[in-house]
């Protein structure tokens, strides 16, 4: 029995209203209450995602989704754009498709400057790019309305970007930025279970589509687009996590979008400020840190196994000791999803009262 909150950039803490919503009773999939629910969740998905484009509902979690963009929309060439775990491996995930791709690489921390994608991009190599906004595994926030101002340029490239630790976090408009596809999934800042990957597609990206072969069945954008006009999906979908899906919209617009995000950067800043107070750093240069979750630079040398061992065993809270190739030399936050001043300072409280005997 897990008897401790979860603090980790994913999945986060699900409320009890959240839980409870997912025990609605399991309907028809082409049933019209299902039309009805799915209906219900599009106007509220279309005004959060900031578009008029459809917001589609994919049973899996965000790389099905961000493999399917791959597959369904390049030809040519991927430039995927790395810059730390999730980005990384999208390189690897296209060549693992078949697809042409090369890396614009920087190091973890450091963000992708959009005068170096352009020049990428002047090469005419390319017909798609990925980006990973917010690369939850550094804590570093992509400067997107800027690279996106490069893909403008370009408008034979289609833009891929993974918003999945961002969403609801910041404001990302769509269609205003002429993003192609945006995704997410349920259990970062949505703050729901995992197994629900949510994207929206531009007209020109199934204009694309349409033409590619070997777009496969569960992931092609066209068998989402045909069925979304019946207000269904493809195949089965996690009924359960559609009821959440609702409830959490209804909570969202109930606090306010703005309000959400004003209430996220607050949370961020408290994280910020205990961390300079202690004397560690942030990994990223702090122009470019995440407003969703805190990548702390282990600069200070503390036994981080230890603090988050402790923390978790001793305060019931859990954070995590760094991803993949920083485990360690890291530790990570999460003020995603219902996070409030009052349970963030609770955790630094505690953080701060076991802290020294880690140091
Ligand atoms: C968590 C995460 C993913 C992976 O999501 P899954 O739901 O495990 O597929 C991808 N990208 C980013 C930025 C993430 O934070």
């Amino acid at each position: 029995m897990i008897d401790y909150k979860l603090h980790i950039p994913g999945p986060v803490d699900v409320s009890k209203g959240a839980y409870e919503s997912l025990t609605k009773p399991v309907m028809g999939h082409r049933s019209p209450d299902f039309v009805d629910l799915y209906q219900k969740c599009q106007t509220l998905l279309q005004s959060l995602f900031m578009t008029d484009d459809p917001v589609f509902l994919s049973t899996s979690s965000a790389w099905g989704v961000m493999e399917g963009a791959v597959r369904n929309l390049s030809e040519k060439k991927v430039l995927c754009c790395m810059c730390g775990a999730f980005s990384d491996k999208w390189l690897d995930v296209s060549k693992r498709c078949g697809k042409p791709a090369d890396a614009l690489s920087v190091e973890w921390g450091s963000h992708i400057d959009p005068t170096e994608l352009d020049s990428k991009l002047a090469t005419g190599e390319y017909d798609l790019v990925t980006l990973v906004h917010n690369e939850t595994s550094c804590g570093m926030m992509n400067p997107l309305e800027d690279i996106m101002n490069v893909l403008s340029r370009y408008p034979e490239v289609l833009s891929v970007i993974d918003t999945v630790s961002s969403f609801s976090v910041v404001s990302i408009p769509k269609d205003k930025w002429g993003i192609d596809v945006i995704l997410t999934g349920s259990q970062k800042a949505l703050a729901l279970p995992p197994g629900l990957a949510l994207f929206s597609v531009s007209e020109r990206a199934f204009e694309r589509a349409k033409t590619i072969e070997g777009r496969g069945y569960y992931f092609d954008f066209i068998e989402f687009l045909k069925n979304h006009e019946k207000g269904m999906t493809p195949s089965t979908p996690v009924i359960p996590l559609i009821h959440g899906l609702h409830y959490t919209l209804e909570k969202i617009f109930e606090e306010g979008v703005e309000h959400r995000h004003q209430r996220h950067a607050q949370l961020n800043q408290l994280v910020h400020d205990w961390v300079s107070a202690k004397g560690f750093e942030l990994l990223p240069e702090k122009k470019f840190a995440s407003k969703s979750l805190t990548c702390v630079k282990n600069n200070l040398d503390i036994d981080v196994a230890g603090f988050v061992k402790t923390l978790r065993e001793e305060k019931k809270l859990s954070i995590d000791g760094g991803y993949g190739k920083i485990k360690g030399k890291t530790f990570r936050i999460s003020n995603m999803g219902n996070e409030s001043s009052e349970s963030i300072n609770y955790l630094l409280e505690q953080m701060d009262d076991i802290l020294p005997r880690f140091q």
